[in-house]
């Protein structure tokens, strides 16, 4: 179920739906995202969709895993990484080997503890992690070349966007709970422009620590 073939037919399926990125493909190919679920949806893992971690919360499409970290990876640099929404850890997995230093941060203890255990497993060193509300960003850190957000805000949190550095993305999800825009907005020395990617769902992002 975990198996080499499950995996490629994943790549496979990906490339289909138009991801064409091969550095991103062939990490999806080789991160085990079987760890990052708990064992009785490992079975389920190597299919192209969103799985619950608990507390509500869930890892995210392998499509769009995929297609947020492409849009980053082909937009400039990715020395800094902040990730706002931690979950299963399986994002940073795949953002690790991509990046100089990924930084991200999680509300929810348990899940942040639980990624920590699964990214020291797969001695990713480069993954500092951070419980506190990311939509504070990470300030003593910034500036970052790249941010992603796994969760949805109702609009750009403009913290995030005082964080990136001139050159600087950010890929994140924006609207209300149910669907919405996935935009890439880039900093530039004019300001700030933004194209919309694609339709997505994910949960919302919400405030406070728990
Ligand atoms: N990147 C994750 C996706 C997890 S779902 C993965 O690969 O598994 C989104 C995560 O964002 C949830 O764990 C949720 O608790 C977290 N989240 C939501 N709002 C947040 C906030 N304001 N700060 C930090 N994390 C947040």
């Amino acid at each position: 179920m975990t198996s080499q073939r499950t995996r490629d037919r994943l790549v496979r399926r990906l490339q289909d739906e138009g991801i064409s990125n091969m550095q991103v493909l062939e990490l999806i190919r080789n991160t085990p995202r079987h760890i990052f679920v708990d064992e009785a949806l490992a079975s389920r893992s190597y299919e192209d969709t969103a799985l619950p971690i608990g507390h509500g919360q869930t890892i995210s499409q392998p499509y769009v895993v995929a297609r947020m970290t492409a849009a980053l990876l082909e937009s400039g640099p990715m020395n800094k990484v902040l990730e706002v929404g931690t979950g299963s850890g399986y994002q940073a997995a795949i953002l690790s080997p991509l990046s100089g230093q990924v930084y991200s941060v999680e509300r929810i203890q348990p899940l942040l503890e639980q990624a920590r255990m699964r990214l020291g497993e797969l001695l990713l060193r480069n993954v500092r992690l951070k419980h506190s509300d990311g939509s504070w960003g990470w300030p003593e850190l910034a500036p970052f070349d790249a941010i992603i957000a796994t969760a949805a805000p109702e609009q750009v949190p403009e913290s995030l966007l005082d964080q990136l550095a001139i050159g600087g993305r950010l890929v994140m999800p924006v609207g209300p709970p149910g669907v919405q825009d996935l935009i890439l907005l880039t900093r530039t020395e004019e300001g700030i422009e933004r194209k919309v990617l694609d339709k997505v769902s994910f949960v919302p992002m919400l405030g406070g620590v728990l």
